[in-house]
């Protein structure tokens, strides 16, 4: 058993020394794989006997609260791992998922750094005039506030920072996340558990009930949802939420799609983020020594995000009352001055920090009808 601990121990470590973002340990069918995601990416680290599988699995389980026995029902957990670095000791929370397959239960460890919270506003890699932009949709005490992008574009990080830079001295502030990441001093953060009957829908009920002026929702799914979230945002409070879409016009797209009466979406939304994580090309190699100490022959080294910032103003209220195409709305936009995604994309890959072959993977996802 403690060869075991030891082994879990020694696993964790090493992946947030490398600076892994999850741990994946895989049953496969010869066996087991662990692998750990490194700027977005899944990067095999070794390959175990299958016997090895369940012993480390149940060690994980019962490190993160789960019940060990049940093998059979996905489950969630979590615990928090400490350690030296540098001479100081390091506390990460670790959230952990299980999900039963066919050679075995898989288990997934996100790992949480207490600091990478702290992103600011201005150090995520916004443009100046957006950051600025977005101030200025978090001082306004009503309206809604959507950051949209894909799993993994950074929309939750976004969120935290918008959290901090949020004037929280004199307003009730309320978040609703699934599951909750970072703790934050003077939010009330709830916990979402669908499973035991507390959807978003239901805290954000809830939620209203209790006089917040600012309600962080995690992530807006279904009809239910968008359509309170939208009228406490046209009653008097300041809603922050995400969305899985493309880009900001398919934000709008997709709340008029889900149902939302087209006067409700124009005069509650205040601003749109959309955003993307991108690999930057290593700045010691260019890509091109397959022997590069620093990005270890991959090209690439760290991520940055990029953002496009809509402030929903009165002249875009017509292209919403009339439903307009996406085609349509991003047309007068771009005429209007707005600066799309892909076009920092573009300056991104002009500057030579976006590889151009990656830009394809960055922007077709879903509603292809609406890339620009
Ligand atoms: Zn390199």
């Amino acid at each position: 058993m403690t060869d075991i601990s030891e082994y879990v121990h020694d696993l964790i470590e090493k992946g947030i020394q490398a600076g892994a973002s999850d741990i994946h340990i895989d049953p496969i069918s010869d066996g087991v794989l662990v692998r750990f995601r490194m700027d977005g990416f899944l990067k095999e680290i070794e390959w175990k006997e299958e016997m090895w599988g369940p012993p480390v699995v149940s060690r994980i389980k019962l490190m993160s609260g789960m019940d060990i026995g049940d093998r059979r029902m996905p489950q969630d957990g979590g615990f928090s791992f400490e350690l030296q670095r540098d001479g100081e000791k390091e506390t990460i929370d670790i959230r952990v998922a299980t999900l039963p397959t066919i050679y075995g239960e898989k288990i997934v460890l996100r790992l949480l750094p207490h600091n990478t919270c702290y992103h600011s506003l201005s150090s995520l890699g916004m443009k100046p005039e957006h950051v600025q932009a977005v101030r200025e949709m978090l001082v306004q005490s009503q309206g809604m506030i959507l950051i949209a992008g894909p799993t993994g574009s950074g929309k939750t990080t976004t969120m935290y920072a918008m959290l901090h830079e949020l004037q929280r001295e004199g307003r009730n502030v309320v978040s609703l996340e699934q599951p909750v990441e970072y703790r934050i001093a003077g939010v009330n953060q709830v916990q979402i558990h669908p499973r035991s009957g507390l959807s978003f829908h239901e805290g954000l009920r809830a939620v209203l009930r209790q006089d917040p002026d600012v309600i962080l929702v995690g992530e807006i799914r279904d009809k239910q949802t968008a359509e309170v979230a939208i009228r406490a945002a046209l009653t008097g409070h300041l809603i922050i939420t995400t969305v899985h879409t493309f880009d900001s016009v398919s934000t709008i797209i997709r709340l008029l799609d889900m149902g939302i009466e087209p006067y409700l979406v124009s005069s509650a939304i205040t601003g749109i983020i959309a955003q993307r994580l991108i690999r930057k090309v290593c700045i010691h190699c260019f890509g091109k020594d397959a022997s590069c100490s620093r990005c270890k022959g991959a090209g690439f080294f760290g991520r940055t995000g990029i953002y496009e910032v809509l402030a929903v103003d009165e002249s875009l209220h017509p292209y919403i009352l009339n439903c307009s195409s996406a085609e349509v709305m991003r047309k007068y936009m771009v005429s209007n001055g707005f600066v799309t995604l892909s076009s920092i994309l573009e300056e991104k890959v002009a500057q030579g920090v976006a590889e151009p072959t990656e830009c394809q993977r960055y922007m077709t996802y879903g509603h292809k009808s609406t890339v620009v």
